[in-house]
């Protein structure tokens, strides 16, 4: 499947499975801006995609969201996106956050934990906009803070792309840390459990106390150096969150 199918697909689950809420959001925007939607559900309506989409999760969501965009055209700006939020995924697929590796890097994963430290919100610009100069698609990276990141390769198997920075195209999010710890219920060892910065935005931004248990679903992402509390060349993982469930 190339994109165009991913986002097609990702209109006829929407419409079959989400009618009401995808309505209501509809109407509640922009206030509202986040559908929550079942993996599983997902996964029982097309194997294939809910793969992919857990492989691949940047370009799945944004596929997905340019279904939204279909289904109700004119009414988002790229600044304010419904977002789809993706949760529920599969036991097998939730990681002790000790275990977070490599392997994972920019996969969908799932973890449990307590919040930690919150630190206060801040507006960042998050989203860098990317064309290929060969099939003119349009791609979207997370910045992370200090450096751009180009993409990779595009679906066409090329890798040129021009940064696209017409104003309107840069995304400045609402934005905010916090760190997420294991459950020691998890984990009795005696030794300090395991932490790791977690990434929230826009509407998802002031929603977590520190103290209380969430389940987190979110995408495994690396910052490479110039952590201001890190060694040069050390890298810190984090998790760029897209659903938090208060347990
Ligand atoms: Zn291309």
């Amino acid at each position: 499947m190339v994109l165009k199918d991913f986002v097609e697909e990702f209109e006829r689950f929407l419409d079959e499975k989400y009618r009401e809420p995808m309505l209501d959001a509809f109407e509640g925007y922009p206030k509202k801006r986040s559908v929550a939607v079942d993996y599983q559900l997902l996964d029982a309506f097309d194997p294939e995609l809910a793969k992919k989409l857990q492989e691949n999760p940047d370009e799945m969501i944004a596929a997905a969201e340019k279904a939204v965009q279909t289904m109700k055209p004119l009414v988002f700006d790229d600044l304010r996106p419904l977002h789809i939020r993706i949760f529920n995924l599969p036991k097998n697929l939730e990681t002790p956050i000790e275990n977070l590796a490599d392997d994972q890097l920019n996969k969908l994963c799932q973890v449990e934990g307590v919040i930690r430290k919150v630190k206060s919100s801040e507006f960042i610009l998050k989203i860098a906009r990317w064309q290929c100069t060969h099939c003119q698609t349009t791609l979207k990276t997370s910045t992370d803070k200090t450096n751009i990141i180009e993409p990779t390769i595009c679906q066409c198997g090329w890798c040129d792309f021009k940064l696209i920075d017409k104003p309107g195209q840069s995304e400045f999010v609402n934005f905010q840390i916090a760190q997420l710890q294991e459950t020691t219920d998890k984990k009795p060892s005696k030794k300090v459990n395991k932490l790791i910065e977690i990434h929230l935005e826009d509407d998802l931004v002031n929603r977590v106390t520190p103290g209380a248990k969430y389940i987190l679903t979110g995408i495994l992402r690396q910052i490479n150096g110039k952590h201001k509390k890190v060694k040069i060349n050390q890298q810190v993982k984090y998790l760029d969150i897209i659903h938090l469930k208060q347990i």
